[in-house]
């Protein structure tokens, strides 16, 4: 992190993109006293990875432990940010369940379960009765072994980001939404502005939050923050029937050796969002056969999905940088500027709202974030 204080002098912060980081910093700078805030989004708020996502908020597969950590505190801090909000934020509280039905699999989640208890994270193996106490519409097939991560929560992207936002406004905020960022005014060495087609947005600290684009829009200002591609697949269905009575997001074994894991969640207005392999998996089959297929798969494990219909939906591309982990903090070169850039930016957006905010407006450097500096691209 670039030794200078902003403490002093922040005052016009301008974000670059309206996804659920840049919305959730929003919502935190705009709360601080002296502090303009506006938002530029080129297309409409939620429409990037956010959008896509699979949105479970979760520290169960993040390793190595200092990155489990950084999750387990922001999936801690979702409960106070849901508090402050007060508003239906979308929230879908009950745990995660799992189960596997194949010999290795099943010692591997034992181990894993084991391995992150020590951690202190709220999970343990439960048995097929108690699987069917929770989701009474199960039919899990053999169960080896099952768990429960009683914490983990999902989020309906699309609502968080509208509470977020708004409540950023009536702090005083301005998002600008369909307004594209081209390029920056540079004045010895530092961001004097930010450059739209019409306009230009003077600014003391510009934070990129422009998830896949931040690579690009880096560059602009001769910064390298290195991306590799990871595209995925989450589809969408018709609303039905209640399927899933008490957890927020299930993971199911392979049907079939040709298969990868199904996850699935139910959102409040009863559509489901389906997903296969793990929260990394790359996948580009954005067809109606694919998305169906999925869907099949599913009813298998909950017949009573019945005859909704699946809506197959676009390929959505995850920010993910080249190591895999987070990019968070001002660029050593370009000083007023901040990156924020990361993968399972649902589960961090508030550690990373609340934790940037004090970088940007304190002046502060956060040991959290002292593994994630942009510096380590070099
Ligand atoms: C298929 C899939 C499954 C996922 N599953 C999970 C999960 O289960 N749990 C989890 O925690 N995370 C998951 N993720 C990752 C998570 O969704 C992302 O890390 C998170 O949404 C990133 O948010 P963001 O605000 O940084 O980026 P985005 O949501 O992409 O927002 C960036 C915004 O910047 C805007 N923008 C870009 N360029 C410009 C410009 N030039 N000018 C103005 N605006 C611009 C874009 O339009 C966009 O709205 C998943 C992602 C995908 C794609």
């Amino acid at each position: 992190m670039s030794n200078r204080s902003y403490s002093s002098q922040t005052k016009n912060v301008v974000i670059v993109g309206a996804g659920i980081i840049g919305a959730t910093l929003g919502y935190h700078l705009s709360r601080r006293a002296g502090m303009t805030v506006t938002l530029l989004e080129r297309d409409l708020p939620g429409a990037g990875a956010s959008g896509h996502s699979f949105a479970w908020v979760n520290g169960f597969g993040k390793d190595p432990r200092e990155y489990h950590t950084l999750n387990r505190r922001s999936l801690d801090m979702w409960y106070r940010l849901a508090h402050q909000l007060d508003a239906d934020v979308g929230i879908r509280y009950g745990g995660e369940m799992r189960w596997e039905n194949d010999p290795r699999r099943a010692t591997q989640l034992r181990q894993r379960v084991r391995q992150i208890q020590t951690w202190g994270y709220p999970c343990r193996l439960i048995t097929r009765a108690e699987m069917l106490a929770l989701e009474p519409h199960l039919h899990p097939g053999d169960v080896l072994a099952a768990s429960l991560s009683e914490a983990d929560i999902h989020v309906e992207t699309d609502t968080f980001i509208h509470v977020c936002l708004q409540r950023a406004c009536e702090a005083g905020a301005v998002v600008h939404s369909q307004t594209a960022v081209t390029g920056f005014v540079v004045r010895d060495g530092s961001i004097a502005a930010v450059k739209t087609a019409d306009a230009e947005f003077p600014c003391d600290v510009v934070v990129l939050a422009s998830g896949v684009q931040t690579t690009e829009l880096a560059s602009l200002a001769q910064v390298q923050i290195p991306q590799q591609q990871s595209p995925g697949i989450v589809i969408k269905t018709t609303p039905g029937v209640e399927v899933l009575h008490n957890v927020a997001v299930i993971h199911a074994p392979a049907t079939d050796e040709k298969h990868q894991h199904l996850h699935l969640r139910q959102l409040s207005d009863g559509s489901l969002r389906i997903g296969q392999g793990t929260q990394e998996g790359i996948n580009r089959d954005d067809s109606q056969q694919h998305a169906d297929a999925l869907l099949d798969r599913a009813r298998t494990y909950l017949p009573r999905i019945g005859d909704v219909q699946a809506i197959p939906t676009p390929v959505g591309y995850r920010p993910m940088p080249l190591d895999g982990f987070p990019v968070l903090g001002f660029t050593e070169t370009v000083p007023n500027l901040y990156i924020a850039l990361m993968h399972s930016g649902v589960t961090l957006a508030p550690l990373v709202g609340e934790m940037a905010t004090l970088e940007i407006v304190d002046g502060v450097p956060v040991d959290w974030f002292a593994p994630y500096r942009p510096e380590r691209f070099g």
